[in-house]
C-alpha cells in the first residue's frame, strides 16, 4: 500500500517508490460481527493499512487461548461496511497468534483489539480476551493494544475509536518495551467531555458473582455463575479511579506477572526439600 503518510518508516515499496504505511492487525473478542470492531478498524486505517482477524463467535471473559486440540478454519468475509476481513473458530490470541504464523502474508507492525463494549478493569486483565489478544502480540514482540469502552446507544463508539487511534499514533511513534501492553479504558461519554489521559495502575475489581443453581428436565442439577456485573474501587491513580472522573485510563500491563516484593520476603522461608532418612 502506498501512502503519503509514514508513522512509522519500514521499508520502501518496489513499486511505487513511497514508504509504506504500518501494517495493524484489528481484532476483539467479540465477534466478527460486533460494531466496535468496525469502528476501530475504521479509525485506524487513518494510521496506516488494516487487516481484521476476528473469532465468528463471541469469546468475552475466556483468558489467554491457544487452542492446541482441534482444527482452526479461516474464512474470508467482509464486516457490515463492506471492508474485507477475516474469520476463524478460533478464539481472539488464536487470531493474533495466526497471523503472526502466517495466515496473514504481510508483516504485522501493531496489534490492536476492540472496542470491547465494556470495560477492562483490575483483575478483568486475565479474563478479558480483549487485552490477551494484545497480550499475545507482546509474546511476539509486537506492540499491543487493548481498547475498551462502556457501550452507550446515544454515544456510540466513536470517542473509543478516536482515542485508541490517538494512542495508537503514539505507540507507532515510540514504540513499547518488549512484553508490554497498553489496557486503555475510555468513559462513556462524548468527546468534549472527556478530560484526557491518565496513565494508571491496576485497580481493585470488586467481583459479584452468584451461584445460580437450576434443574434440567431430567431433574439434574447445572450452575450458573450469576450476580451483579462487577464493581470497584476508584482509587486515586488506578484505572476505575480515573474513569469515574471522565478521565481515559491507559494502563501499561506487562507479561511478567512475578511478585518481585514477595520474592524478597519468601527467602526468609528458607526452603529445603525434606528427604526420608533411610
Ligand atoms: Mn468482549
Amino acid at each position: 500500500m502506498c501512502a503519503d503518510f509514514a508513522p512509522r518508516c519500514l521499508s520502501q515499496s518496489p513499486r511505487c517508490g513511497k514508504v509504506q504505511a504500518m501494517h495493524i492487525l484489528v481484532t476483539n473478542d467479540d465477534g466478527i460481527v460486533a460494531p466496535g470492531l468496525q469502528a476501530l478498524a475504521a479509525a485506524l486505517r487513518e494510521l496506516g493499512e488494516v487487516t481484521v482477524l476476528a473469532p465468528e463467535r463471541n469469546w468475552s471473559v475466556s483468558g489467554h487461548v491457544k487452542t492446541l486440540h482441534r482444527p482452526l478454519r479461516v474464512h474470508a468475509t467482509a464486516l457490515a461496511d463492506g471492508s474485507p476481513a477475516l474469520t476463524t473458530d478460533g478464539a481472539p490470541s488464536d487470531c493474533v497468534a495466526m497471523a503472526f504464523l502466517g495466515v496473514v502474508e504481510r508483516s504485522i507492525d501493531m496489534v490492536v483489539s476492540g472496542i470491547n463494549p465494556h470495560h477492562n478493569l483490575g483483575h478483568d486483565v486475565t479474563y478479558s480476551g480483549t487485552v490477551t489478544a494484545a497480550m499475545e502480540a507482546a509474546i511476539w514482540r509486537i506492540p499491543g493494544i487493548a481498547v475498551s469502552t462502556e457501550y452507550d446507544a446515544e454515544i456510540g463508539y466513536a470517542p473509543a475509536a478516536e482515542l485508541g487511534l490517538q494512542l495508537a499514533r503514539q505507540v507507532a511513534a515510540r514504540g513499547l518495551p518488549p512484553y508490554t501492553v497498553l489496557n486503555i479504558n475510555v468513559p462513556a461519554a462524548p468527546l468534549e467531555q472527556i478530560k484526557g489521559f491518565k496513565i494508571t495502575r491496576q485497580g481493585m475489581r470488586v467481583y459479584q458473582d452468584e451461584l445460580v443453581r437450576r434443574e434440567d428436565p431430567q431433574g439434574e442439577p447445572y450452575f450458573w455463575i450469576g450476580g451483579d456485573p462487577p464493581s470497584g474501587i476508584a482509587e486515586n491513580g488506578t484505572d476505575i479511579g480515573v474513569l469515574a472522573e471522565n478521565w481515559v485510563s491507559v494502563t501499561p500491563l506487562q507479561l511478567d506477572l512475578t511478585s518481585y516484593s514477595f520474592m524478597e520476603k519468601m527467602r526468609e522461608w528458607e526452603l529445603e526439600v525434606t528427604r526420608d532418612s533411610g
